[in-house]
């Protein structure tokens, strides 16, 4: 079994070519190495959209088509929709029971977003709880790994605290103080000791090494000790991390090379600046908006030169186009060799070209788009079939199997 990636974008509006060039480009490459779990967020809209109830609607298949547009293949990925597995809000429900409130507090995006985005009123419960939200996302498929840009490490950190909590609340046998005892029994005495050093070291520091050699520790034992069980190696490893049984993975966050794709206006492009090209843009309104852009303001007239270094067009050159283009642009510019319309021609083939395919595929989405509701049906189905087995165990250890 490959590992398990999950990663969820919100369907707030269409996708544009930051959105592709900062994420979506990996979660196409990804799907030759994981088992790729993609899904609509289409609760996380709702925390800063709430008013809106045509945005999703509109936006939702689009979006998957997109997402097909850009190279994802739904055989091996498994596309679906949040809300439509309502085991999310009930983790969310059973893990909020136990998060402390300052653990949400003190995540640096929630203040970062409520100063950012004034105009819509975030003091809301949902929206400090958006985060936790993320964790039950990703908790309920066992993720192994979720690609992240820097902003959002700080999110997987809270769900590896979660899933380390829940594990240490509710991963313990009720006899696990006495398999400890029956386990640590069958080691020899300066076994017990060095194990115990090895344990105490890791539950205050947090010291890798430690935590490194108390599990060879274990290892050896496993090799070395007769009539040695599974069971006892997991006990002294649960005891060892002060974690129990592990009922809820905790994930890693993949660093992924991320490009910040700038807009036309220089500023990282995104929708709510109104400097975005969107991934299916008409060719005519992508030729148009990149000869209306803005160059370097000193460049006032063709005999002008220019600086590459401040222009927005250069910086979608970065980007864009291979060494031999750059220089043909910068020798041009500063010598004032060519104009601002001739530098932007290759930059609109670029664009163009780099569409094609993305048209191509979308088509008959577009043109059928039961095709694209077939599509994530059946993912949802399958990550359906994944969420329930976890909710199972989670109800389990926390008591709530009723029969
Ligand atoms: P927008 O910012 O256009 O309003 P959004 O807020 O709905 O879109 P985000 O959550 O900002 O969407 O972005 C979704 C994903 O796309 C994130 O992984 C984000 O890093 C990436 N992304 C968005 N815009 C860009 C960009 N200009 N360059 C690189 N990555 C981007
Ligand atoms: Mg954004």
């Amino acid at each position: 079994m490959r590992p398990r990636v999950l990663s969820g974008m919100r369907p707030t509006g269409a996708l544009h070519l930051g959105h592709f060039h900062g994420a979506l480009k990996n979660w196409v490459r990804m799907q030759d190495d994981y088992d790729c779990f993609y899904f609509v967020a289409d609760w996380h809209a709702l925390t800063t959209h709430y008013e809106e109830r045509d945005v999703m609607a509109r936006h939702v298949y689009d979006m998957v088509i997109d997402w097909i547009a850009a190279g994802l293949d739904p055989e091996r990925s498994t596309i679906f929709i949040q809300s439509r597995i309502p085991e999310h809000a009930e983790l969310f429900t059973l893990l909020a029971m136990g998060t402390p409130l300052g653990w949400l507090e003190r995540v640096p995006t929630y203040k970062d977003q409520i100063d950012k985005l004034k105009d819509r009123d975030l003091a809301t419960y949902g929206f400090l709880g958006y985060p936790l939200l993320q964790a039950a996302d990703i908790l309920i498929y066992k993720a192994a790994y979720v690609p992240v840009g820097e902003d959002q490490a700080s999110h997987v950190e809270l769900t590896r605290e979660v899933a380390r909590r829940f594990n240490h609340l509710y991963g313990r046998h009720k006899d696990f103080d006495a398999r400890v005892a029956a386990a640590l029994a069958r080691l020899g005495r300066d076994d017990v000791r060095y194990f115990d050093k090895q344990r105490k070291a890791y539950g205050e520091t947090g010291s890798a090494e430690a935590l490194a050699k108390g599990e060879a520790l274990v290892r050896r034992a496993a090799a070395a000790t007769d009539g040695w069980t599974d069971d006892d190696g997991e006990t002294l490893l649960g005891h060892l991390r002060g974690s129990g049984r592990t009922i809820l993975p905790e994930p890693q966050a993949m660093h992924t090379e991320v490009t910040k794709l700038p807009g036309l206006d220089g500023a990282k492009m995104s929708k709510s600046y109104g400097n975005a090209i969107a991934m299916r843009e008409d060719p005519a309104e992508v030729r148009r908006k990149i000869e209306r852009m803005p160059t370097d303001p000193a460049r006032v007239r063709r005999g002008d030169p220019g600086n590459p270094e401040i222009c927005p067009v250069y910086a979608l050159h970065r980007i864009y186009s291979d060494a031999a283009t750059r220089d043909w642009v910068v020798k041009g510019c500063t010598s004032a060799g060519i104009g601002c319309l001739d530098c932007k021609q290759p930059l609109v083939d670029a664009i163009l070209a780099e569409q094609q395919p993305w048209r191509e595929r979308a088509e008959p989405y577009l043109r059928e788009p039961k095709k694209v509701h077939w599509i994530v049906e059946m993912g949802t189905e399958r990550a359906r079939t994944v969420a329930r087995q976890t909710m199972r165990d989670v109800r389990e250890a926390m008591g709530l199997s009723y029969g």
